[in-house]
């Protein structure tokens, strides 16, 4: 049952949304509300808004009935930036618009599109898009903008952040801001003079205040996701570059995104990437050190539990597992059009890097199978501590980031920290160039024990990132929930402040997406943890990242494989724990059209699965347990004892053919319809096309 305000909200938007499009039932509030993060919180409402016009209309009368608002892309977000006990709106499907623009130097995209499908039309021109989440196979733009996503290549200087030209925004007043339309502009500027004061007024504030200033300039360095993008009141003095780049970052908490212009970045033809192996981490991130300044790509580091963790793949060299404890690794990419110049780069790479000694000899690689299998060794370092994890446990990734040249410091430090807390399975890699590193490791959060363990780590881990290296407590994930509480230790009370001005001038009752990046509870980042119960060996291993969404033929239509596997895990849940039966009710009563009979098992989301899960095989199983059950039992023998009842039913067939060519098809007829009549229907009536029973095939021949 919908509290009145939630169900006054319903009833009015179904006047203009289709109701279809509004979804109430607990299985589908708990499969749309569920993102990548280890929280969880389910929606009274979800929406799936199809264009600006709704959109408009649902900030408009939820700004009337005092309802929060998320807003919701792919929900691949990890740090519970993407979740909401109020109302979500999905802006995916309806939002897949793009325009190239200038010649192709720039590209308008719509919040839903996936960033890797923005890539493919910009392909063909030897272009991309500057942001390159790891997730952008899955990320949708609305999602990579919000949280202003990175990856290996992009840095601090093609991120959102550098590369939007425009954008194109709904306020929490329904109020539209189309910076690429002079008009719009102009009319902003006109209607909205008190929050263009504000804004001149946090610039000048800063401007004025030379520490904060060069605190602010000196934190954008490396890369930085914590709170929201204040470099743009020092970066930029035109109030409408400065909102423009506010949206970046903002996690959806101060407008929501309608298009965003990005400028475009060459995309070099030929690439070659090595894998060079140092004796110790601070060997490999000194070498990071000189590597900044040379023509690469992208620089990787490795630690020794990551190479360990990929020794055993078949393509693994040998020496793998034979490297001292102390080795670490670069995984060293560059690119370039030309392949003269791209073997220019790599002597000048071995040039800069020649002070520093390496473990072994290294050199640089084209082939595809080598190359692959260095970056398949990157880029499954997820997986495997995700698919080696105990099941019931989530999979947590820290995405941290430090001064280069302390980052040796860093990491040795970070690692410390990790073992003193029996973080056994960590590993640690990360962006060395940006000084940004992840560590991945299991999390259990059933016991309040466990839960104490997390949270002494994430404060000592707060205090050795802020207090001891000047360093982001986010690099690129975006505050979420998870650092909320942390903001204000890393940006100082000052900057805090400011951010919480920034928030009350574009959201001042504080709806669109609450407790999110801004949360005075200190104890938010443990609160709303997600259960992860053991549902089938199959998707137990499931970290709900949403890469399978994009891959599914019934995503929109019922549930992504994803969504399949959350709400399985849910009927786990509440079979064991017996305290809901209403719920598991409604959920059982809407589970077989939702997973089952919508589900093409074809097994396509396996494959960009980062842990192999097939949800196909998974419904398949699935549905052979439910015909074990009700009256789909008879159904289920007759699956399982084929060859008895074919047997049968030619002997039943040829029975009937004989008494109809010795009574006829009139007296046949007539005697079928009686049997039918006396027998309430269970006999099925007789027909003349009825066909004769087939002798049997003998397979032999
Ligand atoms: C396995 C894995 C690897 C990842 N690797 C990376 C990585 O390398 N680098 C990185 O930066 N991130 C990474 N991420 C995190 C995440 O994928 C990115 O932050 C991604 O950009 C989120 O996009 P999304 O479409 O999923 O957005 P969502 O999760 O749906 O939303 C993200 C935020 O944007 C807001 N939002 C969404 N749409 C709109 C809109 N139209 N208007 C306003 N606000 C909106 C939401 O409210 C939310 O706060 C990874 C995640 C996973 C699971
Ligand atoms: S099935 Fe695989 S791809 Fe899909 S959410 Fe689970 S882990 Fe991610």
């Amino acid at each position: 049952m919908l509290a009145p305000s939630y169900q006054k909200l319903k009833d009015i938007l179904s006047k203009s949304i289709d109701a279809k499009r509004i979804l109430t039932n607990h299985l589908q509030t708990l499969a749309y509300g569920t993102d990548a993060s280890f929280y969880r919180l389910i929606p009274q409402i979800v929406i799936l808004a199809h264009n600006e016009t709704e959109v408009v209309e649902i900030i408009k009368q939820a700004k009337i009935l005092d309802i929060a608002l998320t807003f919701r892309a792919a929900g691949t977000s990890l740090s519970g930036q993407a979740i909401s006990d109020s109302v979500l709106v999905v802006a995916t499907h309806g939002w897949k618009n793009f325009e190239l623009l200038e010649n192709n130097q720039k590209i308008k995209l719509e919040p839903g599109i996936v960033g890797s499908r923005a890539n493919t039309y910009l392909a063909p021109h030897g272009l991309k898009i500057g942001p390159d989440p790891a997730s952008i196979g899955a990320a949708m733009i609305g999602g990579i903008v919000a949280n202003n996503a990175s990856g290996m290549c992009c840095g601090t200087a093609q991120n959102s952040y550098q590369t939007i030209a425009d954008i194109r925004m709904v306020l929490s007043d329904g109020t539209i801001l189309d910076t690429a339309d002079s008009n719009s502009v102009a009319a902003f500027k006109n209607n909205q003079k008190a929050l263009i004061e504000e804004i001149e007024s946090l610039r000048d504030t800063i401007k004025n205040d030379k520490t904060l200033y060069h605190f602010i300039k000196n934190k954008f360095k490396i890369k930085n996701t914590t709170g929201y993008s204040i470099n743009a009141l020092v970066d930029y003095q035109d109030p409408i570059e400065i909102i423009k780049h506010l949206m970046v970052g903002s996690e959806g908490t101060l407008a929501f995104i309608s298009n965003v212009t990005f400028k475009t970045v060459v995309d070099e033809k030929h690439k070659s990437c090595s894998l060079i192996i140092f004796n110790t981490i601070q060997d490999a991130c000194n070498a990071a050190i000189l590597l900044k300044s040379s023509p690469v790509a992208a620089v990787e580091l490795l630690d020794r539990e990551s190479i360990r963790s990929v020794e055993n793949d078949a393509e693994a060299p040998d020496y793998f597992k034979t490297l001292p404890e102390s080795a670490c690794a670069l995984l060293v990419e560059c690119r370039d059009n030309d392949y003269t110049v791209l073997h220019q780069k790599q002597e000048q790479i071995r040039l800069e890097m020649a002070s520093i000694p390496t473990f072994s000899d290294y050199h640089f690689t084209s082939d595809p199978k080598q190359y692959y299998f260095n970056w398949k060794a990157r880029k499954g370092l997820l997986p495997t501590v995700g698919g080696l994890r105990k099941n019931g446990t989530s999979v947590i990734i820290e995405d941290v980031a430090f001064p280069l040249p302390q980052l040796a410091e860093a990491c040795l430090a970070m690692k410390e920290l990790f073992r003193k807390h029996d973080y056994q399975d960590a590993v640690m890699f990360g962006h060395a160039l940006e000084g940004n590193l992840h560590l991945v490791f299991s999390q259990d959060f059933s016991s309040q024990n466990e839960v104490d363990r997390y949270e002494k780590l994430m404060s000592e881990l707060a205090i050795l990132v802020v207090d001891r290296f000047d360093g982001s407590l986010k690099a690129e994930h975006g505050t979420g929930r998870n650092m909320a509480p942390f903001v204000e230790k890393e940006w100082g009370t000052k900057a805090y402040e400011i951010m919480k001005r920034i928030k009350n001038i574009f959201d001042p009752h504080n709806k669109i997406n609450p407790d999110v990046l801004i949360n005075p509870d200190p104890k938010a980042h443990l609160k709303n943890l997600k259960p992860m119960p053991e549902s089938h060996e199959i998707v137990d291993k499931c970290m709900e990242c949403g890469f399978c969404e994009p891959h599914c033929v019934s995503e929109g239509l019922t549930l992504s494989p994803r969504q399949r596997i959350v709400i399985a895990r849910e009927i786990s849940r509440l079979e064991e724990s017996n305290n809901d039966p209403i719920l598991l009710a409604e959920i059982r009563k809407n589970v077989t059209y939702q997973l089952d009979e919508t589900c093409a098992t074809d097994g396509l989301c396996a494959l960009a699965c980062p842990v192999n899960i097939d949800t196909g095989k998974f419904v398949k199983t699935w549905r052979a347990n439910e015909l074990n059950t009700g009256d789909k039992k008879t159904a289920a023998y007759i699956g399982s004892h084929m060859a008895g009842t074919t047997a049968f039913l030619r002997v039943v067939l040829k029975t009937v053919s004989f008494f109809h060519s010795i009574f006829g098809t009139t007296i046949m007829t007539a005697l079928s319809n009686g049997f039918h009549f006396i027998s309430f229907g269970k006999v099925p009536k007789w027909i003349p096309e009825m066909p004769k029973g087939a002798d049997k095939i003998n397979l032999k021949n």
